[in-house]
């Protein structure tokens, strides 16, 4: 089948990969003008390191990413609020977690798709969506070429995608009343001494610190933000010098080397749970479909799971286009909504900013069953897996 992806992000690139690999003919369109990357880093969750192996890609991962051993809770004043045990959770789903910076992980992707002999075309931007005839949609590039396809995956993420309106009629990001400062810090002295996620939790805000090497970390300070502000490159230290004073070690560490190239702020969004995915012969695929916040830490990972699963059901429905559409939105909508609705619910406990709520959240933390959670883990983020969902 001649294929055409709007996107080459995770879920697009991903899907290429995927798809190429069946024997498809895969045209990716890009708008950048090169490889871009929303974050700083990810952590590849068991379901997702499952993925990775499905594509090949495996130990290019471990070459350059850390196998993360447990995630721990502090307050602010560096109280211990209790330690989730990654391991654990390895256990449980049967495959590890990787800290990896996100470069690394679209360069990956990126060196695989060329190796099958696609190569993405840059600066090529989708400026329309329309509709041929009742089984075709035809995609403007640029507004001057005309292009139809067999099939269209749309894949051009959470916050303008021309894609999910044309398919559901609405596309408007929710902004979910928080900020994130991300950015990754790398030095040739130890920043922490074992690979474990730090997670802290403050009045209305958060710093998540995550290993990549004892060297290596990225990071995010979060912070409740009801309104939706500037985005001055120059003030990003300042804001995190004053937002997050005599936060547990490494903090400051981090924030002293803050510059104005290796931090973005970004006003978080996500998009509410819809389950119209496709029209005619254009599917939704990764963010555009769903995309749940930063706080559910799936974002990417869905975006893998999402590939493999469509070319799962393209082989189960010997590539019929509208049954393998329904089948995986079928597969794919419920695990999604619930890791969107879970991310909602746990960001309105992290950046609330009542001190009464963040004291009982707080004590609440101290007294989890963390080794329940990571069984809640596990069955929220395996499930379907085994069938390609
Ligand atoms: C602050 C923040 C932190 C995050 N941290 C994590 C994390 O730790 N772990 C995790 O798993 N997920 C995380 N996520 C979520 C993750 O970034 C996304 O879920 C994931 O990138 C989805 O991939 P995607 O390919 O669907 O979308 P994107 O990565 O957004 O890719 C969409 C692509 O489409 C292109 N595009 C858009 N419009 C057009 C157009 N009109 N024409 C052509 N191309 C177009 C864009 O340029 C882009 O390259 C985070 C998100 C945010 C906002």
């Amino acid at each position: 089948m001649q294929i055409t992806i709007l996107g080459a992000g995770t879920a697009g690139v991903a899907a290429a990969i995927a798809l190429a690999e069946q024997g498809h003919d895969i045209t990716i369109y890009e708008r950048s003008n090169s490889m871009s990357t929303m974050g700083a880093g990810i952590v590849l969750w068991p379901n997702a390191t499952y993925i990775m192996q499905k594509l090949g890609l495996l130990s290019q991962v471990q070459a350059v990413s850390g196998k993360l051993l447990s995630m721990k809770r502090l307050s602010q004043t560096g109280e211990n609020l209790g330690k989730l045990d990654i391991k654990q959770l390895n256990e449980l789903m049967g495959y590890s977690s990787y800290s990896i910076f996100r470069h690394e992980l679209q360069s990956i992707l990126l060196q695989k798709l060329d190796s099958l002999g696609v190569s993405v075309c840059y600066g090529q931007r989708v400026t329309a969506i329309t509709q041929a005839d009742k089984q075709q949609a035809v995609v403007t590039i640029n507004d001057t070429e005309e292009i139809v396809a067999d099939m269209f995956i749309a894949a051009d993420g959470r916050m303008q995608s021309i894609a999910r309106k044309y398919i559901n009629g609405d596309n408007t990001p929710l902004y979910q009343n928080f900020i994130n400062w991300v950015g990754t810090y790398e030095t040739d002295k130890d920043i922490v001494n074992e690979l474990s996620v730090l997670d802290i939790w403050g009045t209305g805000k958060r710093f998540g610190i995550v290993p990549v090497s004892n060297k290596k970390v990225y990071w995010a300070a979060g912070m409740y933000q009801p309104e939706i502000g500037t985005r001055i490159a120059q003030n990003y230290k300042q804001e995190l010098t004053l937002n997050f004073k005599n936060w547990p070690h490494p903090v400051a560490e981090i924030i002293a080397q803050v510059n104005t190239e290796n931090v973005n702020k970004i006003y978080v969004h996500d998009l509410e749970p819809i389950h119209k995915w496709h029209r005619q012969n254009m599917l939704l695929l990764g963010d555009c479909a769903h995309a749940p916040l930063p706080t559910s830490g799936q974002g990417a990972c869905q975006a893998l799971e999402d590939a493999w699963c469509l070319r799962t059901v393209l082989n189960q429905n010997n590539n019929d286009i509208e049954s393998s559409f329904e089948q995986f939105t079928a597969l794919r909508a419920k695990k999604t909504s619930a890791i969107t609705y879970a991310a909602r619910g746990f960001a309105g406990s992290v950046f609330n900013s009542n001190e009464q709520h963040c004291r009982q959240r707080n004590e609440t933390s101290k007294r989890t069953d963390y080794a329940a959670m990571a069984k809640g883990m596990s069955e929220l983020w395996g499930a379907g897996l085994a069938s390609g969902a």
